[in-house]
C-alpha cells in the first residue's frame, strides 16, 4: 500500500507514541556522530544522516562487498536528497572522510520513501554502481518520480473531502500542489535489479536474505544475517515509533493495517535475539518483544475506534483524538487522516464497519 503523493513528501514521521519496554541496545543511545562512522560488526558499518522533522535522522548501513571491480562496500538506504545530506556524503567519501578511497558496489533501497532513496539516484551515478529494491518498491518510486501534474487531481480532492477535510485544510492542501515527489528524490537510474522475498544473497563473504513485508510501503526489503543474526529493518520495525501506515488515495480499497499486522506476525519467524538495524533511532535486541507491542496497540486502537464509531458515525477528522491522543496540526494532517482511514478501513474489512457516503464524505458507523 503505498501513501498518497502528498504524504509521501514527508519523511517517515510517525507520530504514534507506543512502548519500547523490554528491549535492550547493545550500544546503549548512541550512533555514529554526524560525517562519521560507527563499526556494528564485523564489516558492517552505521552512518546516521539527518532528516527534517520529528523523527530527526536516517540510519544507513555499509556492508563490506565485492563485485568484478574488486572489493567496495555496498550501502543501504541513502537518505534524503538534501544538500546538507549530500555534504556529509561528500565528507564522508571525500580526501579526508571515513570512507575516503571507498567505492560502491551496490545501492539497496528498502522502500520507496523519499529519506531512504532520496539520494540512490546519484550515488548509483556517481559509483557506477546498481540500484537494488524490490519490483514493488521500484516501481512505486518510478511511478511518482513520473508524475508532472502541477494541480492537485480531482480524485485527490475527493479523497481529501472524503475524510472529512474542512475547505480551509483542502485549500491548504490545494496550494501545495502536486508531484512532488519527483523534486525531492534524485532521478532514479532507468534500469535496476529486482530483489525478491526469501531471495538469498552474497554480500561480500556473508548472506543476506530478503524479508519483504508491506503496510508502511508496498514491497519493503529487510535484509537478514542468519549467520549472525542481525536484521536490517528499515521502516518494517523501529524501537519507539510506530511506522505510518496510511490508506492513500492510490489504492483506497485497500487494506494496509491488515498487511501491515500480517507483516510483523511474518518478522516474528525471525529469532528472537535478532539485533535490529532500524531505519530510524536505535540497534536493538528484544524483536518478539517490539512486534507484540506494536501488534497489540494496532489492535487495541482497532477495538478504541470500533467503540467510538459505535457511539455515533464518525468521519476519519473525527478519529485523530482516540488514535493519536494528540492535536493534529496542519503538517501531519494528510499523514493522520491515512492513519486513521487504515483503520477504519480495516474494521470495514473485519466486518466491524459500515461506510455510508453522504455528500462525497465518508461516515464509518458499527456493522
Ligand atoms: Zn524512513
Amino acid at each position: 500500500m503505498t501513501r498518497s503523493a502528498d504524504a509521501a513528501l514527508l519523511p517517515d514521521a510517525s507520530f504514534v507514541p507506543t512502548s519500547h519496554r523490554g528491549l535492550t541496545y547493545p550500544f546503549g543511545h548512541v550512533g555514529p556522530e554526524q560525517q562519521r562512522v560507527m563499526t556494528v560488526a564485523e564489516g558492517l558499518r552505521w552512518v546516521r544522516l539527518a532528516v527534517p522533522g520529528p523523527l530527526k535522522h536516517i540510519n544507513c548501513w555499509l556492508i563490506d562487498d565485492e563485485d568484478a571491480r574488486g572489493p567496495g562496500v555496498a550501502l543501504v538506504d541513502t537518505g534524503m536528497n538534501l544538500e546538507a545530506t549530500r555534504d556529509d556524503w561528500k565528507a564522508l567519501f571525500g580526501e579526508n572522510g571515513a570512507l575516503s578511497g571507498v567505492r560502491l558496489t551496490r545501492v539497496i533501497g528498502t522502500h520507496f520513501h523519499p529519506d531512504h532513496i532520496g539520494l540512490a539516484g546519484w550515488m548509483c551515478a556517481h559509483h557506477g554502481c546498481p540500484l537494488e529494491m524490490t519490483r514493488g518498491e521500484w516501481l512505486t518510486a518510478r511511478m511518482l518520480a513520473a508524475d508532472a501534474r502541477d494541480a492537485v487531481p480531482d480524485e485527490m480532492l475527493a479523497f481529501w473531502r472524503g475524510a472529512g477535510w474542512d475547505d480551509e485544510a483542502v485549500e491548504r492542501g490545494t496550494a501545495r500542489g502536486w508531484s512532488g515527489f519527483r523534486r525531492i528524490i534524485t532521478a532514479l537510474p532507468l534500469g535496476y535489479r529486482r530483489l525478491v522475498d526469501g531471495q538469498v544473497m552474497a554480500i561480500g563473504g556473508r548472506t543476506w536474505r530478503i524479508v519483504t513485508g508491506s503496510g508502511h510501503s508496498p514491497e519493503h526489503a529487510c535484509l537478514f544475517d542468519a549467520a549472525r543474526g542481525i536484521l536490517i529493518s528499515g521502516d518494517q520495525v523501529l524501537p519507539r515509533i510506530s511506522s505510518n501506515v496510511s490508506l492513500g488515495v492510490t489504492e483506497p480499497e485497500g487494506d494496509p493495517l491488515g498487511e501491515w499486522l500480517d507483516s510483523l506476525a511474518k518478522l516474528k519467524e525471525l529469532p528472537a535475539d535478532t539485533v535490529v538495524l532500524p531505519g530510524h533511532g536505535d540497534v536493538f535486541t528484544g524483536l518478539h518483544t517490539r512486534l507484540d507491542a506494536l501488534t497489540r496497540e494496532h489492535r487495541d486502537r482497532l477495538d478504541e475506534l470500533a467503540v467510538f464509531i459505535g457511539e455515533a458515525p464518525r468521519r476519519a477528522v473525527d478519529c485523530f483524538g482516540r488514535l493519536f491522543r494528540r492535536a493534529i496540526g496542519p503538517e501531519l494532517l494528510g499523514m493522520a487522516t491515512g492513519e486513521a482511514l487504515a483503520h477504519l478501513r480495516r474494521l470495514e474489512i473485519e466486518g466491524r464497519a459500515v461506510r455510508d457516503v453522504a455528500d462525497g464524505v465518508w461516515w464509518y458507523r458499527a456493522a
